[in-house]
């Protein structure tokens, strides 16, 4: 495989849509887009922000075995569909924006994926920032805060681990780290 499978994850609040949409914006790569069984939260687009299936049409494309990774969590699955990123990794770089469980699955089966953890510059703040959203209940909240440090107990499991401190500084070490790793393939 010539192109490079960037897989980054992060806690929720940490900032990887920005960051991921600025490396989009800087061009060469193509966002996958996985399939969710969580409802569309308002504006988002079937097709653009997440394949919303059924429960039922989920559990079929795991038996079928169309997922290249897949994780349960916030009660809902979640899945990278295989053929989907076999595709656009013919074209190019392909970013895929999921969380630890899928992300070491897809490390499984591409040790050559790069991995790359977005990490709050302090963990105490982002824990107090998910305290303060107002849009959702007590339970919601802890179930994030407890995924968060789940999340950042494995980053030792990745091959980088970049602070997200300043944005401009981060997308820039991202873009650097894939840039360098594409050197080194050719
Ligand atoms: P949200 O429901 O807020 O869009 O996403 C919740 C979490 O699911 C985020 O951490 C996101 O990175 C992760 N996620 C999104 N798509 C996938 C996927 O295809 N596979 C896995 N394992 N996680 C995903």
């Amino acid at each position: 495989m010539k192109n490079l499978l960037v897989v980054l994850s992060g806690p929720s609040g940490v900032g990887k849509g920005t960051i991921v949409s600025r490396l989009l914006e800087k061009g060469g790569f193509y966002l996958s887009v996985s399939c969710t069984t969580r409802a569309p939260r308002q504006g988002e687009k079937d097709g653009r922000d997440y394949f919303f299936i059924s429960r039922e049409q989920f559990l079929s494309e795991i038996a079928n075995g169309g997922f290249l990774e897949y994780s349960e969590h916030f009660s809902n699955f979640y899945g990278t569909p295989g053929k989907y990123v076999e595709e656009q990794l013919r074209k190019g770089d392909v970013l895929l924006e999921i969380e630890v469980d899928g992300a070491l699955q897809v490390k499984k089966a591409h040790p050559e994926a790069i991995l790359i953890m977005i990490a709050p510059p302090n963990e105490q703040e982002l824990r107090a920032r998910l305290k303060k959203r107002g849009s959702e209940s007590d339970e919601k909240i802890e179930e994030r805060i407890k995924r968060m440090d789940y999340e950042l107990s494995k980053k030792h499991l990745y091959d980088y681990v970049v602070i997200n401190d300043n944005l401009d500084d981060a997308v820039e070490e991202i873009a650097n780290i894939i840039s360098r790793r594409k050197g080194e393939k050719k």
